[in-house]
């Protein structure tokens, strides 16, 4: 039986479907990679966050309009405090068969401890990010990090029966020696993978995008020099476009924003931790739900601003990585929406 009552998908201006919900629920985070913040970070205060209690009302009226896929990300999600219960609520609809998919992007850093009682609540698979094997390289680029704990995290949700999928964020000069590490562990471990281009997201200090840029185009080439790629038709819901190694036989999907533009199947929206919905990763522009939200406890007003908002989903992006801008095509970081 379900445990909501759907009303009519939301349908964007180009005829997409949005049926694909990220939700930052903190803009806070126990690592401060180079390529997402910068050691000191201003975080919100937690007055202008929303309660758990409100992400799940606003997740939960996504899912009544079509939303049939969420991604809990942040900031580090799992550091935020009794983050267990939000899951717990949202697997409820996963169980119920309104929900397909309840998915978590982590740096895995609290796996050991959440593995177990993620898989319980309903997550079948995660995103754990990790750039690099090597521990001092590791330290360098998530500046406060130690690598055994993800690796403990890892141990734990392979142990939990959870899959697994690397994110990988290639980085020139910093991790370009260690593809084919990576996809030889990702085999020996079953973990699929993904390759991403850095963004231009928000200020990140001494560090310049233009330095650590780092195309596909030129990743997958040199992969390919030891790796047989098939091209496959895989599709995890979201921008990655897959490719099969068809020596270990797991997947690598390759996430280019700015070589190729994969806005043309975009079917989704961005929640940031205040409520505030961004259509596109790229684009400034957002609507503000926290206001209808503590409008009324009645759903009503929260939904026509929803709806309101999805007719203003751009086209697509445009950013741009060159060395005649130097600052961020988009000014928020990363870890506001989560990626
Ligand atoms: N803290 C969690 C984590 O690291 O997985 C979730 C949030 S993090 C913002 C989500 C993903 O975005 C990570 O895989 C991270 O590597 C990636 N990311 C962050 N900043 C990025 C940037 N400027 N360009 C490309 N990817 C970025
Ligand atoms: Fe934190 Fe994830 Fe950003 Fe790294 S990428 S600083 S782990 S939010």
């Amino acid at each position: 039986m379900n445990a909501i009552s759907p009303l009519s998908p939301l349908v964007d201006p180009f005829a997409r479907q949005i049926s694909y919900l990220r939700v930052s629920v903190t803009d806070r985070c126990d690592l401060r990679c180079v390529y997402c913040m910068s050691e000191n970070m201003s975080f919100l205060p937690k007055a202008e966050v929303l309660s758990l209690e409100e992400l799940d009302r606003l997740c939960r009226a996504f899912v009544r309009l079509g939303v049939k896929k969420l991604r809990l990300t942040g900031g580090e999600p799992l550091v935020r405090k009794d983050i267990m219960w939000l899951f717990g609520r949202l697997g409820e609809l996963v169980h119920s068969g309104d929900l397909q998919e309840l998915t978590v992007t982590t740096n895995g850093t609290q796996l050991a401890r959440y593995a177990a009682e993620l898989r319980k609540t309903g997550v079948k698979r995660i995103n754990v990010s990790l750039d690099t094997r090597d521990a001092a390289k590791f330290a360098a680029i998530t500046r406060w990090g130690k690598l055994d704990k993800v690796y403990e995290g890892l141990a734990a949700a392979k142990e939990a029966g959870l899959a697994v999928k690397i994110n990988m964020v290639a980085l020139k000069g910093i991790n370009d020696d260690e593809f084919d590490s990576m996809i030889a562990w990702c085999g020996e471990m079953g973990f699929d993978m993904t390759i991403i281009e850095v963004m231009p997201m928000g200020d990140i200090g001494n560090e310049q995008r233009v330095d650590q840029y780092l195309p596909l185009s030129m990743v997958r080439a040199r992969i390919s020099q030891n790796w047989t790629l098939e091209d496959i038709d895989y599709n995890s819901g979201g921008p990655a476009r897959y490719v099969s190694v068809k020596e270990t036989g797991r997947r690598i999907g390759f996430i280019t924003p700015l070589t190729h533009n994969f806005c043309e199947s975009c079917n989704r929206v961005r929640l940031t931790c205040t409520g505030t919905l961004f259509m596109c990763l790229g684009q400034e522009d957002a609507a503000d739900l926290r206001k209808p939200l503590r409008a009324s406890p009645n759903d009503s007003v929260l939904i026509a601003a929803i709806r309101e908002s999805i007719t203003r989903k751009p086209k697509g992006h445009d950013f741009i990585i060159d060395r005649r801008r130097s600052r961020p095509a988009v000014g928020r970081h990363m870890s506001v929406t989560g990626g």
